[in-house]
């Protein structure tokens, strides 16, 4: 396929590159001028579009997309489809889809998990909202970038199935590092914690995956001085985008509101830049504090 890529950073790099490695005629475009081995170049996002049976954006926010789309929208042929990979919020996702289809072009919203290793590697999971016509236009490049797709339903189904998985797992792991850091101050050992709740009814990818206690489990960030991974200020920024949803969906997400406080307290205090599990040191060094729901003291 003839596919434009635009957003050329730590994900649309290696995503484009295993396109290309695959044998896809790919042509990049990155505002900052950046290039990938195997990639032709395009002078402007339009020209990524012009031409192409496929234009794929990995962008970092809602607003930027928008912009973008504004750019590639009329320059695209009719039957292109556009297949939008950042993590945005549902509602520019839901627009911006609109805008494609309203000029007579496919589109698939479809963020992803797995992080800049998936990509490299090209294991990553895509959540795709769209018609049928569009995710089956879309599919067999997600087969390369990926080892998984779900059609989760129609536009920004995919941008919702990603902030609600996130949400889940934002609050998972502060579950977890809080129950490591009362553990440790009560004297359990760290070890035989994960022995009972790695198999029993506290287990969750959290605790079983990616322990956030150093020399525990699988190896994890938390092996490596907490190098992420997955960054703090990127669980922030989806617990966030899910906020802003449930606001605009008018649905009551406590735990997820708190966990978006706590992320945004974390990377305030020096989280930026390390995995979201280092949660659990930030946690350990705190102190109770009776009705303190936000474990700031
Ligand atoms: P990044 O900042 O490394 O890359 C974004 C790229 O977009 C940059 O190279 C930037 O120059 C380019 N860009 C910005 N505006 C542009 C424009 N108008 N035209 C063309 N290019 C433009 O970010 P990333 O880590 O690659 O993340 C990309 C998206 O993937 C984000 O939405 C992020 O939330 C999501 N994501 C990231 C990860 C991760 O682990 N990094 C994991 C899952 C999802």
């Amino acid at each position: 396929m003839r596919v434009g890529f635009i957003g050329l950073g730590r994900m649309g790099a290696p995503m484009a590159r295993n396109l290309a490695r695959a044998g896809h005629a790919v042509t990049g475009y990155d505002v900052a001028g950046l290039a990938v081995e195997g990639l032709a170049r395009a002078a402007s996002a339009a020209d990524a579009a012009a031409g192409h049976e496929a234009v794929i954006t990995m962008l970092p926010d809602g607003p930027i997309l928008r912009r973008v789309y504004d750019e590639i929208v009329p320059a695209a042929g009719p039957g292109t489809v556009l297949i939008d990979c950042s993590t945005i919020d549902v509602d520019n996702a839901r627009a911006a889809a609109a805008k494609a289809e309203a000029a007579g072009l496919l589109a698939v919203d479809a963020p992803v998990s797995g992080g800049v290793g998936g990509a490299e590697a090209g294991t990553l999971t895509f959540m795709a909202g769209g018609s049928d016509a569009a995710y089956a236009r879309a599919e067999p490049l997600f087969a390369v970038m990926g080892k998984r797709s779900v059609h989760c339903g129609p536009a920004g189904a995919g941008q919702a199935a990603k902030i609600c998985n996130n949400m889940i797992l934002g609050i998972s792991m502060i579950g977890v590092c809080e129950a490591f850091a009362l553990a440790g101050k009560l004297g359990l050992d760290a070890g035989r914690l994960f022995d009972v709740v790695s198999t029993s009814s506290g287990s969750c990818w959290s605790v079983n995956t990616y322990c956030p206690v150093p020399g525990i489990g699988p190896r994890s960030p938390a092996d490596d001085d907490y190098w992420p991974g997955f960054a703090a200020e990127l669980m922030l920024k989806d617990l966030r985008l899910a906020q802003e949803a449930a606001r605009s969906a008018d649905a009551a997400t406590p735990l997820g509101a708190q966990a978006a406080a706590l992320y945004e307290a974390f990377v305030a205090a020096g989280g930026r830049g390390r995995d979201f599990s280092a949660m659990l040191p930030h946690l350990a060094a705190q102190q109770h504090a009776a009705g303190d729901g936000n474990g700031e003291t």
